[in-house]
């Protein structure tokens, strides 16, 4: 396989998650934040899982050290995409925060570097509209935690080229993930499904049809869903998922995708899920 420069922009849930699996996988990875204490935290998260990984042997002492030496910490954008093959952005879910993002780190990477946006539901071709050459940008869109999950959503904008599109195929097998390619439309595939049972069952908690325990039931035991759409809201933070619905209810007119009141409540209070320590569920136990 070869070994491709990665740089990870944003360094919170997914960015740490991401950069580890690069790492794993043998590119060199830097991973990008403008907050010191975000990467501090990035750092500890991911020394945590590899020592996981090893306590239950899925991980090799030598692949947590080879790891840990292909990880580069930056706090400065240039020096951190700098000669990067691959670029995969990661920051909050905001449309002006990705192009201008982006738009500042064309001017620093070679016109062969791939631009890839973790985007959860905004269009990829709005991120690469003003960019040079918007055929190297495309969606990366990764899933929590991403050490764990073997999906890996591609997304295909109508300027995305064909080579960039096989390179980041490649990418993604090397990186052990199962590929699915998507056109560039709301929500792709896999957020606006995910979303609206997400959202449904907490209109189901506002009703006080269940706890939100059974209701998370309901879907792991009666459907098998290996983890039920209010823990997964949690896993996911509760912020997010009210960027995206809104974003989805704006853009697709459905009300399924209205965001419920007490998603608002929530974030408004703080309780954004598992990073909070507080959601739907106590993470502090
Ligand atoms: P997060 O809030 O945990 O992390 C975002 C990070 O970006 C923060 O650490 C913040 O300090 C940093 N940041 C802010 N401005 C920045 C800038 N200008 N440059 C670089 N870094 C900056 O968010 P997250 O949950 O990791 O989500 C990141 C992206 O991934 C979003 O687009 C989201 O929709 C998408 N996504 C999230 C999940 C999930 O489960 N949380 C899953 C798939 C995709």
């Amino acid at each position: 396989m070869s070994r491709e420069t990665v740089t990870v922009v944003g360094a919170g849930t997914m960015g740490h998650g991401i950069a580890q699996v690069a790492a794993m996988s043998g590119h060199p990875t830097r991973i990008y934040d403008v907050s010191e204490e975000v990467l501090k935290r990035a750092d500890e998260a991911i020394r945590r899982n590899l020592d996981k990984g090893v306590e239950r042997e899925k991980v090799t002492a030598a692949q947590r050290e080879s790891t840990l030496e292909n990880l580069r910490f930056e706090s400065y954008l240039e020096p951190a995409v700098t000669g990067s093959d691959i670029v995969i952005e990661a920051a909050p879910e905001s449309l002006d925060l990705k192009k201008n993002l982006f738009g500042e780190i064309e001017t620093y990477v070679s016109a062969s570097a791939i631009l890839a946006t973790n985007t959860s539901s905004l269009p990829i071709g709005r991120i690469g509209e003003d960019l040079n050459h918007p055929e190297r940008v495309l969606g990366l869109h990764f899933f929590n935690p991403v050490h764990i999950m073997a999906l890996l959503e591609i997304v295909r904008a109508t300027a995305t080229s064909e080579d960039v599109l096989s390179r980041a195929k490649a990418f993604g097998a090397g990186l052990g993930k199962e590929c699915i390619v998507v056109r560039d439309v709301p929500g792709f595939a896999t957020s606006r499904l995910g979303l609206v049972i997400g959202l449904e069952a907490m209109r189901m908690v506002e009703q006080k049809v269940a706890s939100a325990e059974d209701i998370d039931k309901a879907m792991t035991l009666g459907y098998r869903h290996p983890v039920g759409p209010l823990k997964l809201t949690d896993m996911v933070g509760l912020d997010v998922r009210l960027a995206i619905a809104e974003h989805l209810h704006t853009a697709l007119g459905s009300e399924a995708f209205r965001p419920p009141e007490i998603l608002r409540t929530m974030v408004e209070e703080g309780l954004l899920g598992k990073k909070a320590g507080r959601g739907f569920y106590d993470w502090t136990v």
